[in-house]
């Protein structure tokens, strides 16, 4: 075993890892990376279909990233945003203040606009900020509201911290840690390939396109919000991923849900908390008619909250942020013994070369050779991925611009679930992995997520890759349809 992983199986606590697992295989430990691709200590090279956990937008050492990191090494690469104000970090929020302007042309003009950044370290830290503000604005700023309450989407997941783990429903992550939690309450995922609503016998396409039903889901979201105002305890906020919820198992929603479901909240007075962790910086896409970085103004809708994480950066450094705005900020305002103050913050808010490496990012994505790049790499994509129907285990494809989830079962006719015993997940990513493409699954579902730099043959290569490894790791599957 190279002496790097001897070290990391000597000392190394890996996250949503069973350590027993870990410690039976040689870990690929990797040294570095270029564009699309990882290479690990014994000089193989690996294709980054993960994004790196959704991190990497535009490749492994950028050259306009690197540049920009290390201009703000040569002035300074951290001082404190407590009592600071920092150069980097003041562009910034500028920038991501003017990018998360709605784009011309919304059919209802009136929608929050978001003028205040808090800096953050990470996803689950900008939902922290997001609730304690929301919490604390309706106790400050709305009568008789003394126990706001918070509704989220089955199956959400918004970070590991506890405000964070309280706002999501995944079972298993919440189950050992609910005497810690605070009690939030769910409304139903439109997850069209295991809706009970939806009548649409299974066709070899994203379940989205053939859903037969009468938007129950929403109709039960009314209801939510309906019960909760006849017992005078109305909810304070809606928390979603706009798009596609990423770590339910990538279950994206069919167009018009998330304006709907945001209409009937705004009806009720509800605050909109977006977590575009995994969504923003144009990760669910773009076209001419909404250009937009943000998942949310797709579907014309504008947030009073607005969190951004992972690709901030590019994928390069930890840094988060919470869009908000003047009315929420106005609540915190007041002579400093009225205790008005927001008492959050961390070490690193702000940090110089996040936010450096964060403008380069901006630049990067904004530059309309680079969107036509990404329009053209999703529709490669889509025409790719077809090849994977012809497997009788592919249940549901899922694509939401550059993001996908391949959902495996048993039999696509029958909509059957592997077992999680079975860890026919887990058989298929390290199948690809032994092929040179590194990804992750979610249960039974494959993700592919390719940064933005990777190249149409790069993407025949990653599909070409995972259609192999599903015949190798699921017996039957050469039976055809
Ligand atoms: N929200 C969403 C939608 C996420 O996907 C994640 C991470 N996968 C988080 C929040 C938490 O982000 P982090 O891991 O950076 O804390």
């Amino acid at each position: 075993m190279h002496p790097l992983a001897q070290l990391d199986h000597a000392h190394v606590w890996h996250p949503f890892t069973q350590m027993r697992d870990w410690l039976r295989q040689d870990p690929i430990v990797i040294v570095r990376g270029k564009g699309t691709t990882l290479e690990d200590a014994n000089g193989q090279v690996y294709l980054d279909a993960n994004s790196s956990i959704w991190t990497n937008l535009h490749g492994h050492q950028h050259p306009a990233i690197n540049r920009a990191i290390r201009a703000q090494l040569g002035k300074i690469a951290h001082s404190s945003a407590l009592g600071l104000a920092n150069e980097p970090a003041s562009r910034l929020a500028g920038r991501l203040v003017e990018a998360a302007q709605p784009p011309a042309g919304w059919r209802n003009p009136n929608h929050p606009r978001l003028t205040k950044v808090f800096y953050s370290d990470d996803g689950s830290t900008a939902l922290e900020v997001s609730v304690k503000l929301a919490y604390e604005f309706v106790r400050r700023s709305r009568e008789k509201t003394t126990a706001p309450r918070f509704l989220s989407i089955q199956g959400a997941y918004h970070g590991d911290t506890i405000g964070a783990v309280s706002l999501g429903h995944i079972d298993v992550f919440h189950r050992a840690y609910a005497g810690l939690l605070f009690k939030t309450d769910e409304v139903p995922s439109p997850y069209c390939y295991r809706c009970p609503y939806n009548r649409a016998k299974p066709e070899r396409a994203d379940a989205r396109t053939y859903r037969k039903c009468e938007w129950e889901c929403v109709g039960k979201v009314e209801q939510a919000f309906e019960k909760a105002a006849k017992q005078g305890k109305p909810y304070t906020a809606l928390t979603f991923e706009p798009g596609i919820q990423g770590a339910a198992g990538m279950v994206p929603q069919p167009d018009g849900w998330l304006g709907k479901v945001a209409r009937i909240a705004r009806g009720h007075r509800a605050l909109l908390i977006a977590d575009e962790v995994l969504t923003g910086f144009g990760r669910t896409g773009s076209s001419e008619t909404s250009p937009s970085l943000w998942a949310c103004h797709h579907e014309q809708v504008q947030p009073d909250f607005l969190n951004v994480a992972k690709g901030l950066t590019g994928g390069y450094l930890p840094m988060a942020a919470t869009l908000t705005t003047d009315e929420v900020f106005d609540a915190f305002l007041g002579e400093y013994e009225e205790l008005k103050t927001f008492f959050h913050g961390h070490s690193y808010t702000g940090n110089q070369l996040g936010a450096a490496a964060a403008l380069a990012s901006l630049d990067l994505l904004e530059r309309p050779a680079n969107v036509k790049k990404r329009r053209q790499l999703e529709h490669h994509l889509r025409g790719a991925l077809e090849s994977l129907w012809s497997s009788p285990h592919v249940g549901d494809i899922r694509q939401v611009g550059l993001i996908v989830g391949v959902e495996l079962v048993e039999d696509w006719r029958s909509r059957k679930s592997f077992d999680f015993r079975e860890k026919a997940g887990i058989r298929v990513v390290d199948g690809m992995a032994r092929r040179g493409v590194l990804t992750r699954h979610i249960g039974n579902t494959i993700v592919l997520m390719p940064p933005y730099c990777t190249t149409p043959s790069q993407l025949d290569q990653m599909v070409a890759t995972l259609s192999e490894s599903i015949q190798e790791a699921l017996p039957g599957t050469t039976r055809g349809i």
